[in-house]
């Protein structure tokens, strides 16, 4: 048996930014520390933060609150009248948003104030699309896939503009682009998949051609790793989601030569050690392990 580990896989630049702004603020400030939201999609990250006592809040949760606590805008960011909710009760407010989720922010910004009909690829109930959208004052589009895309375009073709959740298959950004550049006239693309998830997406692939089962570990809600997932199912044929190392039922690998194991942006490289160990504990010692 041989497990290989993607050569990309777990924390990425703005996961462990976020996770960095979290344990500096708490050393630094006295009053009470919260995120708005969980920070990141990872239940361990969320748990561990919690013992450290900061919790995740919602928006129904704020009048609660004293107003003299901080509070941590989450990896992923917020919408804008929630920002601007939160500055007028006067809490302190830290920004914690991802840079790459920011420039998305102003990319739709800028197609949506240069009259583009605006499209936002991406998952029209995440907190980072709503966020998106709430920067084109809710102008523009949310689309999931190309036969929406399809369907738009027969109603507005001339002047489109496009941008990512960053998150997004970087396929299916190619396929919209190709889509627009043969339907529509004037168009305007911004890239907004940030690097992280790109990288991860095609060392999935690579992982996904030569292995026999993937094991994919991250947060079920977390939009990156389901991507991973979605993409690993079209290559292999045996693909495994887990949250936790905890989850794996390892009797499941009995049957297979070739094990990779990839993970969410979100999902600590500790996780993916951990289950590489307990895999390798499990068939003691008849286990070669390669990192790619
Ligand atoms: S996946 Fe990309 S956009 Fe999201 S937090 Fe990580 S670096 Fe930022």
């Amino acid at each position: 048996m041989k497990i290989t580990i993607a050569d990309k896989a777990g924390f990425c630049f703005g996961v462990e930014r976020a996770e960095n702004i979290v344990l500096s603020t708490i050393k630094n400030k006295k009053n009470k520390v919260y995120t708005f939201g969980p920070l990141i999609h990872n239940p361990i990250v969320v748990k561990k933060l919690k013992e450290l006592g900061v919790f995740p809040v919602e928006e129904e949760d704020l009048q609660k609150l004293d107003k003299n606590s901080t509070i941590i805008i989450r990896s992923h960011g917020i919408e804008k009248k929630t920002l601007i909710k939160l500055e007028k009760m006067g809490f302190d407010i830290v920004d914690a948003t991802c840079p790459f989720v920011k420039k998305a922010k102003e990319s739709a910004k800028t197609l949506y104030e240069k009259n583009y009909n605006l499209i936002i690829l991406g998952d029209i109930n995440h907190p980072e699309v709503k966020g998106i959208h709430s920067y084109t004052d809710y102008n523009g589009v949310i689309l999931k896939d190309t036969d929406e895309l399809k369907t738009y375009l027969k109603e507005k073709n001339n002047r489109v503009g496009l941008v990512a959740q960053t998150t997004q298959s970087k396929e299916l950004f190619e396929e919209f682009v190709s889509i627009m550049q043969e339907k529509a006239t004037d168009i305007c693309i911004f890239d907004t998949i940030c690097n992280a998830t790109s990288s991860r997406q095609l060392s999935a692939i690579k992982l996904a051609e030569k292995s026999d089962v993937i094991i994919v570990i991250g947060g079920f809600n977390s939009a990156n790793t389901k991507r991973l997932v979605e993409i690993c199912n079209k290559i292999c044929k045996n693909v495994i989601w887990i949250e936790k190392t905890e989850d794996l039922e390892l009797e499941q690998l009995d049957c297979y030569e070739k094990i990779g194991i990839t993970a969410g942006a979100s999902t600590p490289v500790k996780s993916i050690e951990e289950t590489s160990q307990i895999i390798q504990n499990y068939y003691n010692g008849k286990v070669n392990k390669n990192d790619e």
